[in-house]
């Protein structure tokens, strides 16, 4: 089984998901980043796909205290 990685725009934060694809930009769900075309840009403020970045799969989401116990 692949992980499904993630990867963000270091330019406005934007995250592009493997699994979900980008249905609105004729991104098939599943479609891996390295297999996006090369003239693939960022949906949201149009950079360019080197400038977004692997997101760590580890990372742990920051208790904001939203929620208090
Ligand atoms: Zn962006």
């Amino acid at each position: 089984m692949e992980i499904m990685e993630k990867y963000r725009c270091s330019v406005c934060g934007w995250v592009y998901d493997e699994e979900m694809g980008h249905p609105e930009g004729g991104i098939e769900p599943g479609t891996r980043f390295n297999d996006l075309p090369d003239d693939w840009f960022c949906p949201f403020c149009s950079a360019e796909k080197k400038k977004f970045k692997k997101k760590p799969t580890e990372i742990i989401p920051v208790d904001t205290g939203h929620f208090p116990t």
